[in-house]
């Protein structure tokens, strides 16, 4: 924690006497094309597209990345799941989600001990209360993300995720990019949705030979028959049809072949690990061009001192590209624009991006878990009429298990199933079996017989409801505290009422509730998918950079993740946001096309589609990129 006087944070600041970063003399290359912060499925699509697409127009992209995290998969941000023990045992991996999230903002009151043995340390003025690891005194507890978290990792919060894909609904969630025609926005989505869905591995089918599914999937739709309950749509595949193993996608998958094979398309990519980018330095106020990312190499301050480096004590680098992407997070984004000054500061005067982390928007979220009705799980057992795999399966699990006394086979796939948000019942809903950093089973009950139900409900962006990031207290990567300022409006906490009794309704027709596992809110913020924080718009007073994702007056910053939708969405975000990416890299692109460098976004320019070309490796026909079941090769030895 820095006790250094910190600038403020309002003070333009270009270049100061840093050193450029090593990259630069390793790679031979002065400028890259572009920078980006963060190795998350978000920053894996920028570079996967501007490296592999970029060959055709250009004779070279040359990009490289900052990742804070280090890489802690074998293949570089593949998901953790895939590991054999927790398909075998998926509550273990409970225990996984928690160790990679951090809390962001830990308010005061969480931090006291009443019962501590009075003798004990504590401070001598009451008012001073610990600032260590996101403890934060400015953090009210009343409106707090109490359980908003971040990873820092390569592959970001995709190492974990539960890769649940969903489309927006149009009309309620999907943010409108080219507002002058309808049938051209459509269009847009579809085509920025296919490609996203073909980066990511999208699928829906994978889950059909689950018994579990089926009896989910037919009670459901038995029930609520005009409520179009639907396999929950996921970035993963079967390893083998019939196999009990799924291979869950992440920015893997997103990265595809680039860390080995970049320069056959001419590219150049180079992930830099352990390298936090702590700045921006830049030129000028309107327009504003950065010309440099100020970063930190985290592994030389480990092993370069005794003492770890404080405030000035650092040691920085430049990173110099002409364009310059960050998609650190819905968290890390902002905080990483705050902290070169830009907005979000506290008490801040004429910020250059007013609209920095204001309009934040969240997900009311309520969960239960229910243990399957006696009547459905015998159903399973009840032969007459099932497809062929399922008898199949249900027999050879009764001839070699003969003391199990459930007909569901041990190595059933767990259910998937989606009721789709629809305008009169606004939230998005999962009704499945899966891990996440609560909800694990527990010795009591056979994880064959649980189902969660995980409902998502929206929040609004209004500009009350915002972080500001503190120039006085520090993360543990010296970077500026994050502090929320956030309440659910009227209308939407209305909504998360009907939302709980929706989830109850639903839950009634599978089964009773697993004790300790009754219908409840959870912590604001633990749905993880946090908006807004960088949102899209047309105009610069209530958003951070146009439809293109490039900031406004800015003329080479774009930004990339959930913080960039500007609408309340209850779906979940991740595919949403690679689509809008998608789109941004084919802006960036062009800009590094036009013969006088980049240029700010004009808001009176009418936005136009993303070219088919840009996307064409998404269709069948013409897939040049290594695809999802081929790309990792097996590993045996060490
Ligand atoms: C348990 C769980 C379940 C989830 N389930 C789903 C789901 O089913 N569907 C869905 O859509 N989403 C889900 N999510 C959320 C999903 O993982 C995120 O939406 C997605 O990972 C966001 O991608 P991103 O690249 O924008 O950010 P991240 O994945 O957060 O990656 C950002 C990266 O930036 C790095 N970084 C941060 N600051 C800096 C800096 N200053 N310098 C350099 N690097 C920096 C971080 O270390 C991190 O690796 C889930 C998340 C969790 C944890």
């Amino acid at each position: 924690m820095s006790k250094t006087a910190r600038r403020s944070l309002d003070q333009p600041e270009g270049l100061r006497n840093y050193p450029n970063h090593p990259i630069h003399q390793e790679s031979g290359i002065p400028e890259f094309d572009v920078f980006i912060a963060g190795s998350g499925p978000i920053g894996a699509t920028f570079a996967r597209l501007l490296v592999k697409q970029g060959y055709k127009t250009l004779t070279i992209i040359k990009v490289v990345m900052a990742e804070v995290g280090d890489q802690d998969t074998r293949v570089p941000a593949a998901h953790k799941k895939n590991e054999i023990e927790y398909q075998k045992d998926i509550d273990r991996f409970v225990k996984v989600i928690q160790g990679a999230l951090s809390k962001v903002s830990v308010p005061p009151s969480s931090t006291i001990q009443p019962t501590l043995d009075p003798s004990s340390w504590k401070p001598s003025d009451p008012s001073k209360m610990s600032i260590l690891n996101a403890r934060n005194p400015r953090q009210s507890p009343h409106n707090n993300l109490d359980d908003e978290q971040v990873t820092r990792g390569v592959g970001g919060m995709s190492t974990h995720w539960t890769c649940a894909v969903p489309h927006f609904l149009k009309g309620l969630e999907r943010p409108v990019i080219l507002p002058f025609s309808e049938a051209d926005d459509d269009a847009e989505w579809q085509t920025l949705y296919k490609a996203a869905a073909v980066l990511i591995g999208r699928n829906t089918d994978q889950f059909d030979e689950s018994i579990r599914h089926n009896l989910v999937l037919d009670t459901l739709q038995k029930a609520y028959g005009d409520r179009d309950v639907q396999p929950l749509p996921l970035a993963c595949h079967r390893v083998a049809p019939g196999s009990p193993y799924v291979m869950w996608h992440s920015a893997e998958n997103v990265f595809g072949d680039i860390f080995t094979n970049a320069a056959e398309t001419n590219g150049y990519f180079k992930l830099l690990t352990n390298l936090l980018c702590s700045r921006l330095a830049y030129e000028g106020t309107d327009p504003v061009k950065i010309v440099g990312a100020e970063v930190r190499d985290l592994l030389e301050e480990k092993l370069g001192s005794s003492l770890v480096p404080e405030g000035d004590e650092q040691k920085k680098y430049y990173i110099k590209a002409k364009i310059y992407v960050i998609a650190a997070g819905a968290v890390c984004t902002p905080q990483l624009l705050a902290n070169s000054g830009f907005g979000a500061g506290r008490n801040q005067a004429n910020p250059i991006i007013p609209a920095l982390s204001t309009h934040i928007t969240e997900q009311p979220m309520a969960f239960c878990q229910v243990v399957l009705k006696q009547d459905l799980v015998d159903s399973a057992g009840d032969l007459s009429g099932k497809p062929a795999w399922w008898q199949a399966a249900v027999n050879r699990h009764r001839e070699k298990n003969p003391l199990d006394p459930m007909p569901i086979p041990f190595y059933d796939p767990d259910p998937q199933v989606t009721i789709p948000a629809t305008l009169e019942r606004p939230w998005h809903t999962q009704i499945h079996r899966d891990a996440f950093s609560y909800g694990d089973v527990g010795p009591r009950v056979d994880g064959r017989l649980v189902v969660d139900l995980r409902w998502f409900c929206m929040q609004d962006g209004v500009p009350e409801n915002r972080i500001l990031f503190e120039s006085d207290i520090h993360d543990a990567y010296s970077m500026p505290q994050p502090t929320f300022e956030y309440t659910p409006t009227k209308k939407w906490a209305d909504e998360a009422h009907k939302m709980m009794k929706d989830m109850t309704d639903v839950a009634d027709k599978l089964g009773g509730y697993l004790p300790g596992s009754s219908p409840q809110f959870m912590l604001p913020g633990l749905a993880l998918h946090l908006g807004g924080t960088v949102r899209l718009g047309r105009e610069f007073a209530t958003s951070v950079a146009n439809f293109n994702s490039q900031a406004w007056k800015f003329n080479n910053l774009y930004v990339g993740g959930n913080g960039v939708i500007p609408e309340p969405f209850g779906a979940n975000p991740t595919l949403t946001s690679i689509a809008l990416a998608i789109r941004a890299a084919f802006d960036i692109h062009t800009q590094l096309r036009k013969s006088g460098g980049p240029t700010p976004p004009n808001p009176l320019a009418i936005l136009t589609r993303t070219p088919e070309s840009w996307v064409e490796w998404a269709n069948p026909k013409n897939r040049n990129y290594p695809d999802h079941y081929n790309l990792r090769k097996l590993h045996k030895s060490v």
